[in-house]
């Protein structure tokens, strides 16, 4: 139920090539393949070797500006929050999958969060870069559909950033990385009805509020996906699979937008 034979990658209709698309533009290539939902239970092997661990001891370095960052016990605990939100929200998730795509966004993300625990238990390197790196890398390999090579794009983004300084500016700067990679790998604008219409004003909030420290910008950045996310329901999708309906997609909240609030109100649950 998590592959259609008619499309692979990113279903961006006429901007978003099949995998083609998806690997184009990344610096580390995904598994080939990784783009179109494996059959359930035959995960595909992660690429050895191509998460690249920064440095150890990079996130020793107090962040700049003495405020508190992102250390690597932090990016821990958001990424278990996120898969327990992910866990408890995968029959949402899907309905509202069911009712503009394929029904799988719930199944695909709890698949890969679950595989993203279990890389992390065996991850020797700890610090945030690593740990985020690393649930990027996993993501990529383990999610069937567009959200993983998708999601996968912003978590690596946001690690390779946060390589050598976790302090609160440069995970913004990590997360704008990060939707940056989901643009240049999807193709989809404001307005699109996806995960980018949450993800924008989430990363734009977190920039805004990062003077105010951590707390105050994961909390404003989890508010402006809510919001984005509930703004996509009069929307008509124009890039992804819920694109092939048309004026059918309009009046359904979007799944990833929805999964990438969940992703930001876990931010801000562990900060
Ligand atoms: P699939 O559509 O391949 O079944 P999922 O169901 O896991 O993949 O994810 C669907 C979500 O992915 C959509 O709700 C949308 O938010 C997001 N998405 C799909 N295509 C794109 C794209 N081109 N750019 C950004 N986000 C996209
Ligand atoms: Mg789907």
């Amino acid at each position: 139920m998590d592959a259609t034979p008619t499309s692979g990658g990113v279903p961006g209709g006429d901007a978003t090539p099949a995998s083609g698309g998806l690997t184009s533009g990344s610096d580390a290539a995904p598994p080939s393949g990784s783009d179109v939902a494996p059959p359930s239970g035959s995960d595909v092997a992660p690429p050895s070797g191509s998460d690249v661990a920064p440095p150890s001891g990079s996130d020793a370095a107090p962040p700049s500006g003495g405020a508190p960052g992102v250390d690597a016990a932090l990016a821990r605990a958001w990424v278990a929050a996120v898969a327990a939100s992910v866990a408890a929200h995968a029959a949402e998730l899907t309905d509202l999958d069911a009712a503009i795509g394929d029904g799988d966004h719930g199944v695909n993300l709890r698949r890969g969060f679950d595989a993203v625990v279990a890389a992390l238990a065996t991850l020797e390197a700890d610090t945030a870069g690593a740990v985020l790196t690393k649930t990027g890398t996993t993501l990529v390999s383990k999610v069937g559909g567009a959200s993983g090579p998708l999601y996968g794009s912003l978590f690596r983004a946001l690690g390779k950033t946060l390589s050598d300084d976790s302090s609160v500016t440069t995970f913004g700067a990590g997360l704008r990385a990060g939707l940056d990679a989901i643009v240049r790998l999807g193709k989809a604008e404001p307005g699109d009805k996806t995960m980018v219409d949450a993800l924008t004003p989430a990363v734009a909030a977190f920039e805004a509020a990062t003077s105010s420290g951590l707390v105050a910008a994961a909390t404003a950045a989890a508010t402006a996906a809510a919001d984005g996310a509930a703004a996509t329901t009069p929307l008509q999708a124009r890039k992804g699979r819920a694109s092939y309906l048309g004026e059918r997609s309009v009046g359904h909240q979007d799944p990833g937008a929805t999964s990438t609030a969940l992703i930001f109100a876990a931010l801000a649950d562990v900060t």
